[in-house]
């Protein structure tokens, strides 16, 4: 299958923050075979070697960058984003553990799952790292969809053993051994991965966080996922759990469970040996803005962390996180380093969402750039998408970094006019 797409390329070779450059192509195009970029060029060139007969999408006049990353999102929780006036644990307890149960339902995970990648595809999102709930079912139906989409998605199923619903927790030999079965039928299969993913220290033992660790051990190249010092609430709890522990990435250190795969959602309240250990680990934080504003959890220090060595990802955290989009994601991580005094410029965001995220999960050789041989997965921007944007964008004259900021500030899904995964138009 062959196909041109023609329109303005953008696409990072390294953090803008750090001297990195771009390259911008403004009559630019790509062309696609069996799923992967062939060839980017100017689009005469691109065209005049073309095949005869190739079908050409002509968005000129739009920006098309490599598909966008979500580092951390839950896709059971997409019918508890909104949900009313609490912070983590007890939103936990009264939204999130409710509408878990759901999925020992294969048909209703299955439901769930087509609605969520449709609706990640229809914001630019083209790869995730997904937590599915403490029921295999629930990763079995994210999986066959993502498969059955050819889509690029990490996931896994939740391991949690005391805290919670019973019917809502394994035990550390069962969530073991399911969590073996789903890794080895989905890990490397097509565009998929396999996350192990203990939900956090609350919600595991240290015999189940042994297990998880285990596990890692095995499969080296599995990610991990999990969440960390996320709330003050929280990290006493934790603390009065693991009594032993130094701190509470300690907990997950004395698992094996902390290394270049391995993913922690928030890291906002870190102590200073946390952030020198997750800097010499080589683990990710992730940045979940309008999850922690939401939840009211707190500030992320990202030129901190940046400065300590500590690899940094940005992601939507739905539900806690209240929007599916990477563009309002940036918006609202804008907002929250404003109100910590750091700069965040746009051309650093969108690195961020593209290569900056593929780096941070350790995929930047197959997607996050455009470049002959990354696997076509893109997003089709339009920073006149609203009415609004339109207007804005009347002031703005070939800016490149004052249209990116456009598309943060005011875009959503309403500004991402395709989104390409494998090669194929997958915005409906
Ligand atoms: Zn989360």
């Amino acid at each position: 299958m062959s196909r041109i797409v023609k329109g303005r390329l953008l696409s990072f070779r390294d953090a803008p923050r750090h001297g990195g450059g771009y390259d911008y192509i403004e009559n630019g195009a790509l062309r696609i075979e069996n799923g992967l970029i062939a060839e980017i060029g100017e689009a005469r060139d691109v065209l005049s070697r073309a095949p005869e007969g190739t079908p050409v999408d002509d968005h000129s006049g739009r920006l098309i960058l490599p598909g966008f990353v979500d580092a951390h999102i839950h896709y059971p929780q997409t019918r508890v984003i909104g949900s009313y006036g609490t912070q983590l644990l007890e939103w936990l307890q009264k939204y999130t553990f409710v509408e878990e149960q759901k999925f020992s339902d294969p048909a209703h995970a299955a439901v769930v799952a087509r609605f969520f990648l449709d609706e990640l595809f229809r914001q630019g999102t083209t790869t995730a790292v997904v937590y599915c709930t403490v029921a295999p079912e629930s990763a079995e139906a994210f999986f066959a969809e993502a498969e059955r989409r050819g889509a690029r998605m990490i996931a896994g199923k939740v391991m949690m053993d005391r805290n919670a619903p019973p019917a809502l927790t394994d035990d550390p030999q069962r969530g073991y051994d399911e969590s073996k079965a789903l890794l080895l039928k989905w890990h490397g299969r097509g565009r998929l991965g396999y996350a192990i993913t203990p939900r956090f220290a609350i919600t595991s033992s240290p015999a189940q966080l042994e297990a998880a660790g285990a596990l890692r051990q095995e499969f080296p190249d599995t990610h991990v996922q999990t969440h960390l010092s996320e709330n003050h609430a929280e990290i006493a709890l934790t603390k009065s759990l693991y009594p032993q522990a130094r701190d509470y990435l300690d907990v997950y250190e004395r698992a094996g469970l902390v290394g270049p795969k391995s993913v922690f959602g928030h890291c906002i309240h870190l102590e200073p040996r946390e952030i020198e250990a997750l800097s010499r680990l080589r683990g990710v934080a992730a940045f979940c803005p309008t999850s922690n504003l939401f939840l009211g959890s707190g500030l992320f220090d990202e030129a901190g962390l940046d400065k300590a060595g500590v690899r940094v990802a940005l992601a939507t955290d739905v539900g806690g996180g209240t929007s599916y989009s990477l563009l309002q994601t940036a918006n609202e991580a804008y907002k929250v380093l404003q109100m910590r005094g750091q700069s965040w410029p746009a051309f650093q965001a969108f690195y961020q969402l593209t290569l900056g995220n593929a780096r941070a999960l350790g995929l930047e050789d197959r997607i996050g750039a455009l470049a002959p041989g990354r696997e076509a997965d893109l997003v089709v921007l339009d920073a006149r998408g609203t009415p609004a944007m339109a207007h804005r964008m009347e002031s703005v004259r070939r800016d490149l970094a004052e249209e990116l900021f456009v598309l943060m500030t005011m875009g959503d899904d309403r500004a991402v006019a395709q989104t390409y995964v494998g090669g194929e138009r997958a915005k409906t």
